[in-house]
């Protein structure tokens, strides 16, 4: 896969997509990320690519030329026939969550373009497939958002993580958050690691983690539950994760869980 970022600042990405999984993930040639300087598509010396807004009001306007011009620019970079998605980093856009992600791992080519200031002019909306936002609230420029984007779209494409299987039991990827994870000390000051993932037992394991998946849905993100089909196996576990923990279905709303680990007795 292919990303190319068009920004005002293009300083603030190598720090954060060189490094850690995306940064071997493009060492090993599995995705190649270009950054593009909006300045350089300015066609004027000073490199300006912003002016006032038509009708008054405050803050700078990124100007579409630049933007046109970069954005054909990047078209042209990717391989042959490689169709290109654009996509507008913009608080207005759809939010990002784990379907448009997995979505996007499927591109070859993707184009993500970093507003700043008050935004861009509108009329680049003609070239911009989609916008996607990261959260309803407003930050000062698109580049984090790429970031984001980049990495939660990364880790998906096949070969970035190394063990696939574990993206699977991340949280949303079956559409339920992901269950607890221990590692050593076996007891850290009072608090013990539930003996059940002591027992070499596999399927006592697996059936632990099922229920600490729906047990951390249940308890942190009841509304996930609306949006899926629960199983004979996982509709027992509720009932079960609710006798345990009677105060599940109140503590759902004030989103914690005060009692006993579930399954485990208490030492
Ligand atoms: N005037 C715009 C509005 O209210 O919709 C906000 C402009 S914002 C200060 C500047 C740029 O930051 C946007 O063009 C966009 O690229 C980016 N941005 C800000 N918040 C964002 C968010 N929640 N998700 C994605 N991009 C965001």
């Amino acid at each position: 896969m292919r990303i190319d970022i068009i920004t005002l600042f293009p300083d603030m990405f190598p720090g954060v997509l060189n490094e850690s999984i995306v940064g071997r993930a493009q060492k090993k040639g599995i995705i190649e990320i270009h950054i593009h300087n909006l300045r350089d598509f300015s066609g004027n010396k000073n490199r300006i690519i912003d002016d006032k807004p038509f009708g008054g009001g405050s803050g700078m306007v990124i100007q579409a030329e630049p933007v046109y011009k970069a954005v054909e620019f990047v078209k042209k970079q990717a391989q042959k026939k490689q169709k290109t998605k654009v996509i507008f980093l913009s608080p207005q856009g759809r939010l990002l969550n784990h379907k448009t992600a997995k979505d996007l791992s499927k591109e070859k080519h993707l184009v993500f373009l970093c507003g700043h200031y008050e935004g861009i002019d509108e009329r680049v909306m003609d070239m911009v497939d989609l916008e996607i936002s990261i959260g309803d609230y407003v930050l000062t420029g698109g580049e984090l958002p790429a970031m984001v984007l980049a990495d939660a779209v990364a880790r998906l494409v096949p070969g970035v993580v190394k063990e696939e299987s574990s993206i699977q039991l991340d949280s949303f990827a079956n559409g339920l958050l992901d269950y607890p994870h221990y590692t050593r000390p076996r007891v850290f000051g009072k608090l013990k690691v539930p003996d059940t993932l002591f027992s070499g037992n596999h399927k006592e394991i697996e059936k632990w983690r099922a229920k600490g998946s729906l047990r951390n849905t249940l308890v942190k993100r009841p509304d996930l539950l609306k949006n899926i089909k629960l199983t004979d196996e996982q509709n027992k576990y509720i009932k079960e994760i609710i006798k345990e923990c009677p105060k599940t279905n109140k503590v759902a709303v004030l989103g914690f869980c005060p009692t006993q680990k579930m399954g485990e007795k208490k030492r």
